[in-house]
């Protein structure tokens, strides 16, 4: 498990930062966004300290695990939280990458937002 000391989600990971968990197991963990767009909006991310979805590496065999495992998890989870079923509830998933994808913290992250619109943004 790679950890970066300076990373604000890696100290979530630790628990020095506190977070309300929406999920954990040895490899993921999914926590409430801080600052909601939505009536539900959570982040899951791996535990390891992955920058972006820019270092996801195809020929990593855990990493094309982690990522279906965290992708496969989200209808799970977004129902467990709340939204309606689809197709009339739903959800949005949404990983920003690098400065022109808007990513502001750089420990790989998919948010997902649910819930009834309107939204605070989107
Ligand atoms: P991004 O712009 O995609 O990098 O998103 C980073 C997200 O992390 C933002 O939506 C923030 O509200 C959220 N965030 C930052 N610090 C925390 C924290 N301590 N706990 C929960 N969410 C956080
Ligand atoms: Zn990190």
């Amino acid at each position: 498990m790679i950890k970066d000391p300076s990373c604000i989600f890696c100290k979530i990971v630790e628990g020095t930062i506190p977070s309300k968990k929406v999920y954990e197991d040895e490899d993921i963990l999914a926590f409430h966004d801080i600052n909601p767009w939505a009536p539900i909006h959570f982040l899951i991310i791996p535990k390891t300290h992955i920058p972006s979805m820019a270092q996801a590496n195809l020929d990593d065999p855990e990493h094309v695990a982690l990522l279906g495992k965290i992708t496969a998890l989200v209808p799970k989870l977004a129902l467990q939280e709340g939204a309606a079923p689809y197709p009339e509830g739903g959800f949005r998933v949404m990983v920003n990458t690098g400065n022109h994808g808007g990513q502001e913290v750089h420990h790989l992250h998919f948010h997902v937002m649910a819930g009834p619109r309107p939204w605070m943004r989107g």
